[in-house]
Order: structure tokens, then C-alpha cells, then sequence
């Protein structure tokens, strides 16, 4: 053979070579966009291209439906005509609906009521989510504190409704809705044969696998008080992890930070830890505990979360202290 010809053989070999790596190798398809209040950014990666544009599709379509159904806010959505209607009529809603109403009661039970998805009217006192800031009086804050109770909520498994007992009840979902919303995008994306997938809502994140180089998904933890800044570093495989912060929603009068995790005891924002992040199998009990765990305080906190052996956590007190649960001991990076 001659030598041209020989040459010609070794570059149409790595060409090949070349070809066939591009197909082979795993795409990264992104997807970035504003919903449910929030940036929803998602990466995928998958070796066909087409596959991962339509898992993406019906992973924001569900993201989409799930905003309206569970929104207080939104007018069409089941949520609200539950809060018109309380008091008054059982209301047969979608098998989301009762899913999330049911899963919130239970960790209602679970924290002595931390949790508490009746929290709207203090929501509605404290004027979050209005452009007028408000402190109300001891008095109104006695006197709303009185219509937060779960256990007014009423479900019907046989019915598939649920009954607010009681007027004035009046459901808000905000400290769950995100983390079913992208337990939810998460389930279509595995439907679709996705194995590596990450999906953030805001500081709501689930994870599917790894990364296509066998490393594990690599999480920052936003520093409470410094916008930029991350103050811990987590690395999770097939896991949730939430935040809940005081620096999310908030105002601030006379030096005093209000901000919109309420003790659904006092009536008041809770005092006593900045943030909590928790990890769970699943983004809805990550969502619900790191609520839950805001307002129960480090020690209560510390202990319900040491006590169920899938959940960690990382809390973060007044005094910028972290504070992380025995699981995560050793596979935390602490920046400080
Ligand atoms: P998150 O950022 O997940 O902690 O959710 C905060 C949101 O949850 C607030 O904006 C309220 O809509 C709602 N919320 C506030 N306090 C509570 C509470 N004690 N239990 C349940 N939901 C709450
Ligand atoms: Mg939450």
C-alpha cells in the first residue's frame, strides 16, 4: 500500500472514531424559565438528543398544569375555590391536590404542627406577597392565630374531596407546592428514560443519578447573609435538597427582620434560625421539613430530623453558627 493511501486509512479511522464519539457522547440539554414565582433552570444529560428536548417538554407541561392547580392565588386553581368555599362545602378535587392536601396533613401530625398548611390567614395579616408592609397588633395576631389549625382540613379518600371546616380557614401551599411541583417534572423526566438529571425551582432542587462522568451532583448552599456567597457544599445522587431562608421574603421595620415563616403558634415570623436545608429522598419532604424545621428551632429541630434516618439537615442559627445533622458528618464541605 502506499504511503498516501496509508495516511489517508489513519484519518478517515480517527474520523470515524471522531463521529461515532459525538453520537455516543452524552448531550447537555438545558432548559431555563420563569415559573411558580421563581427561575426554574433543569440540565439533562442523555445521548439522544430529541429524547431529552421532549422529557424537558413534559417536565415543564407538568410544571405548568401543577402552578394552577395548587396557587391560592390563581383563580382557576383548586386551592382557591377551597378557601372561597370554606366552611360551607366539601369540594371534589384533582388526585394532586388531595395527594399534597394528604401528605401536608401527615407532617402536620409529624411536627406538633410547625407545619401547617392552614397558615394563610397570618400569610394574609402580615400582607406577604403585597407591596405594603404591615405589623399587626397583638390582638389581631390573637385573633387569627385561632382559625391555623390542620386539623380543620377535612379529607375524604372515597369523595376525593376535601372540606375547610370552619370560615375563615384558608389553605396556602407555599411551603410544599414547589417541592411536589418538581417531584412531579422529576417523575416525567424518569418516564421519558432519563438517568441524569438536575432540576432546580428556586432553591427547591431534585436530582436524578449522576453526572455522565460518574461524579456526583454538586450542590452550594446559599450563605443566609451574603447574597453571593455559599456556605456549605453538598454532593447528592437520586436526592432532594431544600432551603428555607429568612432573607427569601421578607421586610424591615424599625431594625427588625419580618420574614415569611410564620410559628403558626405565636402568629409571628419565627425567630431563632436564618436558614435550613434539607435532604430527603423526595423534594416534597425535603420542602415540608425544611419549613417545619425553620420554625421547630435547632434543638426540636435536630432531634424529629435525627430521628427519621433518610432525612439530614444543615441549620443555620442567628449567630451564623451551622449546624448539621451526625448523617452528614464527614460529607459536607463547611465554608466559613
Ligand atoms: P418555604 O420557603 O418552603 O419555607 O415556604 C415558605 C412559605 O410557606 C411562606 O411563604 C408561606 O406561604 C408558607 N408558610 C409560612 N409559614 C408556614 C408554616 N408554619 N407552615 C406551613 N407553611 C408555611
Ligand atoms: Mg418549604
Amino acid at each position: 500500500m502506499k504511503k498516501s493511501s496509508l495516511i489517508y486509512l489513519a484519518v478517515g479511522i480517527i474520523l470515524a472514531g471522531f463521529v461515532l464519539y459525538m453520537v455516543r457522547a452524552e448531550k447537555k440539554i438545558e432548559r431555563t424559565e420563569f415559573l411558580m414565582d421563581t427561575i426554574v433552570n433543569s440540565v439533562i444529560y442523555t445521548r439522544n438528543r430529541r429524547q431529552g428536548v421532549n422529557a424537558l417538554s413534559s417536565a415543564f407541561g407538568e410544571m405548568y398544569r401543577l402552578e394552577i392547580i395548587l396557587d391560592r392565588h390563581h383563580t382557576d386553581s383548586e386551592v382557591f375555590v377551597l378557601n372561597r368555599d370554606a366552611g360551607t362545602r366539601p369540594i371534589v378535587v384533582s388526585a394532586e391536590a388531595l395527594d399534597v392536601i394528604k401528605k401536608s396533613l401527615q407532617v402536620g401530625e409529624q411536627t406538633g404542627g410547625a407545619f401547617d398548611i392552614t397558615i394563610a390567614p397570618l400569610i394574609n395579616l402580615w400582607r406577604f406577597g403585597s407591596a405594603d408592609v404591615y405589623v399587626p397588633s397583638e390582638n389581631e395576631l390573637a385573633q387569627t392565630v385561632k382559625l391555623v389549625d390542620f386539623r380543620r382540613v377535612q379529607v375524604n379518600n372515597n369523595d376525593g374531596t376535601v372540606f375547610l371546616d370552619g370560615g375563615g380557614t384558608e389553605l396556602d401551599l407555599g411551603g410544599i407546592a414547589k417541592g411536589y411541583i418538581v417531584d412531579m417534572a422529576i417523575e416525567a423526566l424518569l418516564e421519558q428514560g432519563i438517568t441524569s438529571a438536575y432540576l432546580d425551582a428556586g432553591g427547591d432542587i431534585r436530582v436524578i443519578g449522576e453526572k455522565p462522568d460518574g461524579s456526583a451532583w454538586r450542590i452550594g448552599v446559599r450563605h443566609p447573609r451574603d447574597r453571593r456567597g455559599i456556605i456549605a457544599i453538598v454532593e447528592l445522587r437520586d436526592k432532594a435538597i431544600v432551603t428555607s431562608g429568612d432573607y427569601e421574603r421578607f421586610f424591615v421595620v424599625d431594625d427588625v427582620r419580618y420574614h415569611h415563616i410564620i410559628d403558626p403558634k405565636t402568629g409571628e415570623p419565627s425567630r431563632g434560625i436564618i436558614s435550613v436545608t434539607v435532604i430527603a429522598p423526595d423534594a416534597f419532604t425535603a420542602d415540608a421539613y425544611s419549613t417545619a424545621l425553620f420554625v421547630l428551632g435547632l434543638e426540636k429541630g435536630m432531634e424529629i430530623i435525627e430521628s427519621l434516618p433518610e432525612l439530614e439537615a444543615i441549620m443555620i442559627t442567628e449567630d451564623e453558627q451551622v449546624h448539621i445533622t451526625s448523617g452528614l458528618a464527614g460529607k459536607v464541605e463547611i465554608r466559613q
